[in-house]
């Protein structure tokens, strides 16, 4: 078995490391208001799904 000739310093190691990054994968902007949400779901902002109005949302009174 190949057994490393030196050890790998922290600066290589954290180069190394600065490429490994998290993904959240599935999300999208909503066409309608332009939320960021989770693809293939109806928008929970507004309620809209492929263009339509599918589900009416309450309206938040401030
Ligand atoms: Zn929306």
């Amino acid at each position: 078995m190949a057994v490393p000739f030196r050890r790998t310093s922290k600066t290589t190691k954290r180069m190394r490391r600065t490429h490994f990054k998290l993904t959240v994968k599935g999300l999208k902007k909503c066409e309608h208001c332009g939320a960021t949400i989770v693809s293939h779901r109806v928008c929970p902002k507004c309620g809209y799904y492929d263009g339509k109005k599918v589900v009416e949302v309450a309206v938040k009174e401030n």
